[in-house]
């Protein structure tokens, strides 16, 4: 675990348990030391996680800890439960989805769980925004990532903790257009916050920069906004967009929108072919896929 002080009251802790060979995955979790409160953004795998911030905070004994959860995915809540008595708010969503999923993905990602689990949904939840106004934090929702997805923001240091809203090189698509929409929204919404800092959950604390990054491949998905040019972005960035192609596909096959699912299919195979992103496996997955839904269209 890393320890890194941002502006004048935030600590970044930053943990590497979920990256792989193949794949950086730093997830962060952010701490403002208020005046009175102690404010802890998500609480990474467990328990087990949550020990080195409990250590760092014990100076701080005086002051009462509030949780808050960006959203409802495991990676974000399963420390919850190393705070009793303590109030954790989120958006109503995130409990809601807490409730329906949280046992779920315990028994199905339970190899990363640090230390015994108890699933603890948020106690507290709000709608729309709500405000720590002595302490200047501001929490609110913010669909993007996920339609429950929040953010916190601290307005003394100004530092914007974002979730898994943002991410480097670009966010991963959950959503069919309409939720892709919602998402620059709320982006645009991030732009015009007078921040200096942005905590990703995942990733390198970052600035405005990877948000206009984030932002600009957004408004224009499911087109790229230039032409392929893997020098200048690298290979992830454009892994990244035939993942995001390929959800798109899914969800509008879902809605049996099959032609434009077929035609967002096509280009994954395509643009992974011409520019050797996927392999020869992959290709044949995604061909197979094309194969399925022409035939429930016949
Ligand atoms: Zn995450």
């Amino acid at each position: 675990m890393k320890i890194t002080e941002v502006g004048k009251r935030g600590v970044v802790f930053t943990f590497d348990d979920l990256s792989t060979e193949d794949m950086e995955a730093p997830t962060n979790v952010f701490v403002i030391i208020g005046e009175k409160h102690i404010f802890i953004c998500d609480t990474f795998l467990g328990p087990g996680s949550m020990v080195g911030v409990k250590e760092y905070l014990k100076e701080y004994s005086d002051k009462t800890i509030i949780i808050f959860n960006s959203h409802y995915d495991w990676d974000h809540h399963w420390g919850n439960c190393a705070f009793p008595d303590t109030r954790i708010y989120s958006h109503h969503l995130t409990r809601d989805k807490i409730l329906e999923e949280g046992e779920k993905s315990l028994e199905t990602y339970k190899k990363f769980q640090r230390g015994e689990i108890t699933i603890t949904p948020p106690n507290t939840v709000f709608y729309n925004a709500m405000s720590f106004i002595d302490e200047k934090v501001d929490i609110f929702h913010s669909p993007g990532h996920t339609e429950d997805s929040s953010s916190c923001f601290d307005l003394e240091s100004n530092v914007l903790f974002v979730g898994d809203n943002v991410e480097d090189p670009i966010p991963y698509i959950r959503s069919d257009l309409e939720g892709v929409a919602e998402y620059v929204e709320t982006l645009e919404l991030y732009y015009m916050l007078e921040f200096d800092k942005l905590i990703p959950g995942h990733g390198p604390i970052a600035d405005k920069k990877l948000l206009k990054q984030n932002l600009d491949y957004l408004k224009h998905f499911p087109e790229l906004e230039k032409p392929i040019d893997l020098k200048k972005l690298g290979k992830p960035y454009y892994h990244i967009h035939l993942h995001n192609l390929s959800t798109l596909a899914e969800e509008l096959s879902k809605k049996e929108q099959y032609e434009d699912a077929i035609k967002y299919y096509q280009q994954v195979v395509e643009l992974g072919k011409k520019f050797e992103l996927i392999n020869a496996d992959s290709i044949k997955r995604v061909k197979g896929k094309i194969e399925e839904i022409k035939k429930a269209m016949s």
